[in-house]
């Protein structure tokens, strides 16, 4: 008697588990139930075909249900929504959409790839036809439809995530006036303010209006559709329509009803092999909740990448038994904001300090590749690591080209349980179009090992407090803005003219992005200055901060070190 796998959910983890069952079961049986009209579609394409980057619906689909009958002889039934699971009896119970009609189906074993869904606050008027969110096609056709028939010209987006802000580009290449709203007093949460500042300025430098720090109150209608968006700060903003991108909830209900264990971060627990508290069923995706790989505390990391690995996993055990463990999740991701990368990748500062690590952070500026070679763009690294141990903790990175390479290297690392000494011995692929002999991964390996080595005393620009500040940058960048009441001392001329800076106080340097700073540091030292420091990341990153002793951020070079 074949095996008969049942698959609830058939995109990123329900299709991996059904593929790559097939490919180890040929005899099993396998249906695949999906409640909506596409399976294997690419959620992560679609705010790039709403703005015409992707031309063609079908370019969207990676396979059909048809395909998947052919290649991998699977059972793909779309429309069907399973309502119930029956434990005892080992069968699902479902509606199948196209006719209303109930249907049944038994089990040996099942995989629930439910995914989550998009959080739709409860407030009138939220359910109006030009309020909408994006997590399905049916969603993308929806918006659209929408703009095709109605063409409107201002949108307010609610939420500055990933998401939120894939829209907010897809939008404005269209041509609409966009105005994004988050809660969090910058954008991107997750990022450390500091690396969210560019993301900011990128968008402001596209005319996007952003309100941050003020969320969604209320939503105003005439006739039926939402007209205005209301702030909890009393702002009442004009929009032709609204998309809600607030984040996602997993779609644990099937698995709650069915009486399965729930962890304690809200998602469906399952063990190392996707097996949920009931060994015949397994669950993957964005519904489960998983392991923190540096923090080691469960979890919800919703992203393609660990639900196709976990959905790989789960179809895997069920047809064979046996399986690989499931990796621990990093939340390495990555997202594009017009001509910014963001890149991360583990804990972040915040994270770190809320997980109680001892973290310190390092940041510097490199370039994608070197720099006499034409185009090289810079990037910014934040660096976390722990305290003494080095252990790498995580990594922001802001940038053109390359931060894909430098986030993911730093990932590879974190997963090994990488040091700041084995970032620095990397062996990484060099020529001068695709990066340095010292890539931008290195520099920051070798700025946090010199703090943790004691070499620096690099400290973040909120640290400044009534030292003497001397900026070593050249004149012509301190025109740009420089620190109040920093007096300027060229690098090049600080060893002729350190006879201007009195030994007995405390002196803090700086250049534009740290690296200045640093040599004038250790000039100073070795000459017998006791007490000198360097703040990391320079001026470039004193001006992404709030006003520091009244500093007048003003236009200066971002590319220099
Ligand atoms: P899903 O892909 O959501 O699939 C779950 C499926 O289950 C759905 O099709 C749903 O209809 C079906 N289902 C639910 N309940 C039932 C039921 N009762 N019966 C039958 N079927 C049911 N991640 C990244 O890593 N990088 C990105 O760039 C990225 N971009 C994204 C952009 C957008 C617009 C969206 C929406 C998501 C993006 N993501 C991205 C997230 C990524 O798509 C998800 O993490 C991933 O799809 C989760 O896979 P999943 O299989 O768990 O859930």
């Amino acid at each position: 008697m074949p095996k008969r796998i049942v698959i609830v959910g058939g995109v990123a983890a329900g299709m991996s588990a059904a593929t790559r069952a097939r490919r180890l079961d040929e005899h099993a049986s396998i249906t695949v139930l999906e409640k909506g009209g596409y399976v294997s579609f690419a959620n992560c394409g679609l705010p790039y075909y709403l703005c015409g980057r992707i031309v063609g619906r079908d370019k969207l689909l990676v396979t059909t249900p048809e395909r998947l009958r052919q290649r991998f002889n699977l059972d793909v039934r779309v429309g069907h929504e399973v309502t119930r699971i029956d434990r005892a009896a080992r069968v699902v119970h479902g509606i199948d959409l196209s006719g209303g009609k109930p249907f049944s189906l038994p089990y040996d074993k099942l995989v629930i790839a439910v995914g989550a869904s998009a959080i739709v606050p409860d407030i009138p008027n939220v359910r109006a036809p030009n309020v909408f969110v994006l997590r399905s096609m049916e969603d993308t056709f929806a918006i659209e439809n929408y703009l095709r028939q109605h063409q409107p010209r201002r949108v307010a987006i609610v939420g500055a995530g990933f998401i939120g802000l894939e829209m907010v580009e897809a939008m404005r290449q269209i041509d609409l006036d966009v105005t994004v709203i988050e809660k969090a007093p910058q954008v991107m949460p997750p990022l450390d303010p500091e690396m969210a500042a560019p993301v900011e300025k990128e968008l402001r430098a596209h005319a996007v209006t952003l309100l941050t720090g003020t969320g969604l109150a209320a939503l105003d209608a005439a006739d039926g559709k939402v007209t205005h968006v209301r702030t909890e700060d009393g702002r009442q903003i004009a929009a032709d329509m609204v998309l809600l991108s607030i984040g996602v909830r997993p779609n644990t209900k099937l698995a709650v009803d069915a009486g399965l264990a729930i962890g304690p971060a809200g998602g469906i627990a399952v063990d190392e092999y996707q097996r949920t508290s009931d060994p015949d069923i397994y669950a993957a995706g964005d519904a489960v909740e998983v392991v923190h790989g540096v923090t080691k505390q469960k979890m919800r990391i919703p992203l393609a990448g660990p639900a196709n690995r976990q959905g790989r996993i789960a179809g895997e055990h069920a047809v064979t038994g046996v399986s690989q463990r499931a990796p621990a999740v990093l939340g390495t991701s990555i997202v594009k904001v017009f001509g910014l990368s963001v890149g991360m990748t583990g804990l972040s500062e915040s994270a770190a300090r809320r997980a109680a690590l001892n973290a310190q952070t390092a940041h510097i500026t490199g370039g994608s590749h070197a720099g006499y070679y034409p185009g090289a763009k810079p990037m910014q690294i934040k660096l976390v690591y722990e305290q003494p141990t080095g252990r790498v903790l995580g990594a922001q990175i802001v940038g053109g080209d390359g931060v894909d390479k430098r986030i993911d290297v730093i990932a590879t690392a974190i997963h090994f349980g990488g040091t700041l000494d084995d970032l620095a011995s990397l062996d990484l692929a060099y020529a001068p179009q695709f990066s340095s002999a010292r890539d931008p991964v290195h520099i920051a390996a070798f700025a946090a090992q010199n703090q943790l080595r004691g070499l620096t005393h690099a400290i973040s620009p909120m640290e400044i407090e009534n030292e003497l500040l001397v900026d070593v940058r050249t004149p012509g960048e301190c025109q740009g803005g420089k620190l109040p009441g920093a007096i300027n001392i060229p690098l090049d001329e600080l060893r002729a003219r350190m006879g201007e800076l009195d030994r007995n106080k405390r002196i803090t340097v700086y250049c534009q992005a740290g690296l200045r700073g640093y040599i004038a540091q250790r000039i100073l030292q070795q000459h017998g200055f006791a007490d000198v420091r360097n703040i990391k990341g320079g001026y470039s990153l004193a001006a992404n901060l709030p006003p520091i002793r009244g500093l007048s951020a003003g236009p200066s070079p971002a590319d220099k070190t």
